[in-house]
């Protein structure tokens, strides 16, 4: 290919892939599949790394990030981003518009929008192009985190038609709470410590230096402000709806995020709407935005010198109540992580009845200054538990002790420690303290890990406590006449329980590796060292200095990997799960054929041939990827019978692929 063909073809795919992305992360109605789509991306890498020269900064190529930003550059506001005046009273609200009217308007009309929980940016657009991306700041100046930004789905980098030569876009960057939470499980699964909130966790992330780490963590975006030298709008509405059809994300008026209305009870309405439906949102707000429509009527009612004049914010009362501190419990977990729990005197908090709180660590009861019996204030956030945020000491009592954070293990007494840098305690007696010893199992055979169906949490405590389990290999010496002995086991549940613990031992080495339970050894961490290192054995020769060289492996991980291997007790067991028959090498990349290559796979139901493990296991040797739910990315739906009707519409809705089973054996060539 010559450099002009070249140059044209870098053009048509970026357009085109850009055109794709848009109505996937923002009109959610993607018109190819997801395999197409990489195959064009993939095109357009070679293209780009052929012919660097035509290569754009706002080429798709580059939402995966990699760029990496030592110093965030402080650049001044064209226009001031100026915060908002806000309330939480809805009388000052009532006030606000009753002073707008003496402004002389000729007809009310005011914008009611969202007020999204996340970090206020202001992008740059020219010719179309996004060229830079800036934080509030000061309002006066920002942080350009433009290369973080561009990994962002649903912030466009290339707009397509009748957009202003050259014009800024403000709008809000947040964690949507389903990526918030896929993150924290991510993070509990790795033994790292939770995040604390959507916000606080944006705005974290918007300042990571490696723009491909914030590629993976899922930001989203509404864009609802349209600033530039002559606008050719007259109201505010208008231009947002400009900006949507330009390729912004911008609120959707179809499920009531912003509206037009024209007096004070159309305002209130909004208010009361969200106020009692914000938890229902895929995203955090907390309050409102009213803005004088018509840009002539916002010039004649102006600034003050914080704030404009035409806009106003009413904030949501977080909902908090007082409580006693009535003790303090410690929980242990799987690793031996040990975590304060707050029991409080029940009080009444959103609509639930309130008992517990969470408390993290000692470090927070030390900011928080807690001492026994202390009148507490609770808070709910999106939480499911809630927490401690401050402490009324004029009612604290004379003489009240303050908490002192326990030095033994209160499950087997065992001196706690805290790792360098880290602020939890955790309890080293992995080998006997019981919730570790019951965590450690509990693990092995959920889902992710072994998958042994069958072992309920309450079954495996009974086991070890009838001392029939206390390492993994325990369970592939569990007899039938000893399990019938134990109480709720029947002997169907027996038969299939041993059948689902005879089938793990076909589990990929990955999965065993994680099943292990090495601390910070997560899915992700347990799928590197297998690829690196390609079996249990090596694994176990490896130096701190060749571990370190693993990728996403660092001092921490690699210190609690040797410490793991050098304890007597676990080569003990491994030992057995290894004569056992376990899978502790990595198959490598044996596969039947790449017929399913870039192709995702939903199973449900069950099969005649097949268990539905074993179509999965299809599907991955056959190069498919398998996923536990059915959404627009799904290429083909493997139903069996009795698969669930909703699983089955929502398939259908969404035009996925519905295969048989006998469809899919043809499909991979292996009709059995
Ligand atoms: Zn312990």
């Amino acid at each position: 290919m010559n450099p002009e063909e070249a140059q044209h073809k870098i053009k048509l795919l970026t357009e085109q892939l850009n055109a794709h992305n848009h109505r996937y992360y923002v009109l959610a109605s993607p018109s190819i599949s997801d395999f197409d789509f990489d195959q064009m991306l993939r095109e357009l890498e070679e293209l780009e790394s052929l012919f660097p020269e035509f290569s754009s900064p706002n080429s798709p190529t580059k939402r995966v990030g990699g760029d990496i930003t030592k110093k965030f550059e402080t650049v001044i506001h064209e226009y001031p981003m100026l915060s908002l005046s806000n309330t939480y009273s809805r009388e000052e609200i009532v006030e606000w518009v009753g002073r707008l009217e003496k402004f002389g308007l000729e007809n009310l009309s005011l914008v009611c929008e969202l007020k999204y929980d996340g970090v206020a940016v202001g992008l740059r657009y020219e010719k179309g192009a996004l060229v830079r991306a800036v934080t509030r700041g000061d309002g006066e100046k920002g942080e350009d985190i433009t290369s973080n930004v561009r990994t962002i789905r649903s912030v466009s980098l290339q707009l397509t038609n009748d957009f202003p030569e050259k014009f800024e876009i403000r709008g809000e960057i947040f964690m949507p709470i389903a990526a918030f939470k896929e993150l924290n499980e991510q993070r509990a699964s790795d033994g790292e410590e939770p995040f604390a909130n959507p916000r606080n966790t944006a705005a974290g992330t918007l300042k990571l230096q490696d723009s491909s780490l914030v590629a993976k963590r899922g930001l989203d975006t509404f864009l609802y402000g349209v600033y530039q030298e002559k606008g050719a709008f007259h109201d505010h509405m208008e231009a947002i709806r400009a900006a949507g059809s330009w390729g912004f994300k911008i609120p959707p008026e179809s499920l009531g995020y912003i509206n037009v209305v024209h007096d004070i009870d159309g305002v209130m309405d909004f208010i009361n709407y969200w106020d009692q439906h914000r938890y229902d949102l895929p995203f955090e707000i907390d309050g409102i935005v009213i803005k004088v429509n018509a840009y002539e009527d916002q010039k004649r009612i102006g600034f003050t010198s914080k704030s404009p004049r035409w806009a106003t914010a009413f904030k949501f009362k977080t909902q908090q109540a007082e409580s006693t501190l009535l003790s303090i419990d410690y929980q242990v977990g799987r690793t031996g992580s040990i975590t304060p729990v707050a029991n409080l005197s029940p009080v009444s908090l959103g609509g639930t009845t309130v008992r517990r709180a969470s408390l993290h660590n000692e470090d927070q009861i030390l900011k928080l200054d807690l001492h026994i019996s202390d009148t507490v204030l609770v808070e709910k956030g999106g939480e499911i538990i809630p927490k401690i945020v401050g402490v009324n000491r004029v009612k604290r009592s004379h003489g009240a002790q303050p908490i002192v954070f326990i030095e033994n293990c209160p499950e087997c007494g065992a001196k706690l420690l805290r790792e360098e840098g880290l602020s939890n305690h955790f309890c080293p007696n992995a080998s006997a303290c019981p919730p570790q010893v019951a965590g450690r199992l509990i693990h092995f055979v959920s889902r992710k890990a072994m998958n042994i169906e069958g072992l309920g949490d309450e079954t495996i405590n009974v086991l070890v406590k009838e001392n029939m389990l206390k390492f993994p290999c325990d369970f592939y010496t569990l007899n039938r006449s000893e399990l019938l002995r134990v109480d709720r086991m029947a002997e169907k549940s027996v038969n299939k329980l041993l059948a689902a613990i005879d089938e793990s031992k076909n589990i990929p080495f990955e999965r065993v590796l994680f099943a292990l339970g090495i601390r910070h050894v997560g899915e992700t961490v347990a799928k590197r060292i297998t690829q690196h290192t390609g079996s249990l054995a090596k694994l176990m020769q490896f130096t701190k200095e060749e571990l370190l060289e693993i990728e996403e492996i660092g001092d921490k991980i690699a210190d609690s990997i040797l410490h793991f291997f050098r304890d007597d007790e676990n080569k003990m067991w491994i030992e057995k799960l290894i004569d056992v028959g376990l899978q502790f090498e990595s198959k490598g990349k044996d596969k039947d054929s790449d017929v399913l290559s870039g192709l995702t796979l939903v199973v449900s139901g069950v099969f005649d041939a097949y268990s539905r493990d074993e179509i999965k296991e299809l599907i991955e040797r056959n190069g498919g990827k398998n996923s536990g739910s059915v959404s627009s990315k799904t290429d083909f739906l493997v139903a069996g019978e009795g698969m669930g009707p909703a699983k089955l519409k929502k398939a259908k809705d969404l035009g996925v692929k519905i295969l048989n089973e006998l469809e899919f054996q043809k499909l991979i060539g292996n009709e059995k």
